[in-house]
């Protein structure tokens, strides 16, 4: 379907993974009436399509990764609030606290901007504050939707939001994507911000994927028929079979390192094989290297080491006919879903429970496979952070950063705190000299007092005293950091007034 066509509802439902029952359609299409109603007469910035596409593109995309009718409702709703008449308390009593709550988590998401700052660890620490204020999965899923259909429609933007939401994508909602194990959500967002970000790059490597494809779609198409019939006869059950070519942007970072030299690619093109089971990949294995030579080296085994964000396939390059190289990546269905939707397809596979894996012997409830699929791509964090097992055991609630608070500078960087810290703890993990003179705060522009509770995301500028320094005892009854509580104290002895 082209993102420029108009949808409908219909599409939606007709693209859910589930068992449509009678009370889940009724859901969506209840979200979907509300939304409707409260977009009527409001339009999308390119003036021609109704704004309610946005939305239903948004719950399309969801729909296709797999994801439940709770969270198609929350995508179909996500703008309401923000733009319309309609108040969260409103969709809460509609369609209950959680639905309510997942678009809240959406709307303050929007809140979160990409600022002056491009440093790695000022960007690591967006990526991080963007899930902590998510604390639902499902919300950074509908943030990823939502930022789809916008990339999609970038062009009806002046030029220089093009260019800033671009390098927003680019910078904080691909790695977090990627991270997520979203490779479908990702590669497209990563190719049109790469399009916004170096049109002439994007351009001269378009041009190569296709006529590299258009040149060997036939000889693909020739060895897709070959090897189903040989995989057919040796018994294997062929799902599915097709050629398939690299992205734009993985294939430029590629060419960077190869000089620019197309010939150096060989999984520019390739075949994709789906198998039932995992044993079946290895066998299929043997049969494409029996027929094809392998290219030493070149053998993947990502199923017995999945990469850190749980991708699992094998990958191998053959010679085929003619002495052309090729990848051939094999993997299951399963695995070819999790690829492609990462987090949301354990929705897909959430009836399979599967036992408890060695990993989570100690705890004492059994845990659903759609947790494990969802413990197995944080895990990766959790070994950043050095949590234990057990607190992933709510499954779905991002709690490994509870009890972080991200604040930023007037200037865009961003100090992390602990819960409860105050304007005094930001100004001295600002500066000891910035703490030392403080003599008031805003948040968000407002004035507030010393002792005021940061929240996420509170843009906090610290007002200072040039001529002289002002820390006092009282301080101390309030600040959280150790940081801000010996500097205090280091002055305050110096000054003999401890
Ligand atoms: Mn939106």
């Amino acid at each position: 379907m082209s993102i420029e066509e108009n949808i409908t509802i219909e599409d939606v439902l007709k693209n859910v993974k589930f068992d449509l029952e009678f009370k889940k359609e009724a859901l969506i299409r209840g979200a979907y009436a509300v939304a409707e109603k409260a977009h009527l007469g409001q339009k999308r910035k390119s003036g021609k399509d109704d704004y309610i596409q946005h939305p239903l593109h948004a719950a399309l995309t969801l729909a296709k990764i797999g994801l439940g009718s709770k969270t198609i409702a929350a995508g179909l709703l996500h703008d309401v609030p923000e733009d319309t008449y309609v108040t969260s308390k409103e969709l809460e009593y509609k369609f209950g606290k959680e639905i309510a709550t997942m678009v809240d988590g959406v709307t303050k998401l929007g809140k979160i901007k990409l600022r002056g700052s491009k440093e790695d660890v000022y960007l690591e620490n967006l990526r991080k504050m963007f899930l902590a204020m998510a604390s639902d999965i499902r919300v950074v899923l509908i943030k990823l939707a939502d930022r789809l259909h916008n990339m999609e429609t970038l062009e009806y933007l002046p030029p220089e939001k093009q260019h800033r939401i671009a390098l927003e994508t680019m910078e904080v909602f691909v790695p977090i994507a990627n991270r997520l194990g979203i490779g479908e959500i990702k590669v497209r967002l990563e190719d049109l911000s790469f399009k916004y970000l170096d049109l002439e790059n994007y351009t001269l490597t378009e041009k190569l994927v296709t006529a590299q494809y258009g040149q060997r779609k036939k000889y693909i198409d020739k060895m897709v028929i070959e090897l189903k019939k040989e995989l057919t006869k040796e018994g294997i059950n062929v799902l599915n079979i097709f050629g398939r070519t690299k992205h734009v942007h993985s294939l430029y970072q590629k060419l960077k390192r190869h000089d620019m030299d197309i010939k150096k690619i060989y999984d520019l093109i390739g075949i994709r094989i789906i198998v039932p089971e995992l044993a079946n990949c290895y066998e299929t294995l043997g049969i494409v290297h029996k027929k094809y030579r392998p290219l030493v080296g070149r053998i993947k085994d990502y199923i017995s080491l999945p990469k850190p964000n749980g991708y699992q396939s094998i990958h191998t390059t053959i010679f085929g006919p003619e002495g052309i190289f090729l990848e051939v990546q094999i993997r299951t269905k399963k695995m070819d879903d999790e690829a492609e939707f990462g987090i949301a397809s354990h929705w897909i596979y959430s009836e399979k429970k599967r036992k408890l894996k060695n990993f989570f012997l100690k705890s004492k409830h059994a845990v659903p496979d759609k947790e494990l699929v969802w413990v197995n791509q944080l895990r990766e964090w959790q070994n950043e952070l050095g949590k234990d097992d057990a607190e992933f055991m709510e499954g779905l609630k991002i709690d490994f950063f509870k009890n972080h608070i991200f604040a930023f500078t007037p200037l865009g960087d961003i100090i992390d705190l602990p819960e409860d810290a105050t304007p005094i703890d930001f100004a001295y993990h600002v500066h000891g000299e910035v703490g030392n003179r403080a003599t008031g705060a805003k948040a968000n522009g407002k004035m507030v007092t010393l002792d005021h509770k940061i929240q996420n995301g509170e843009v906090i500028e610290i007002l200072t005293s040039r001529d002289h320094k002002n820390p006092s005892r009282d301080w101390l009854k309030f600040v959280r950091t150790s940081l801000a509580k010996s500097q205090i104290k280091k002055y305050l002895k110096k000054e003999g007034l401890l």
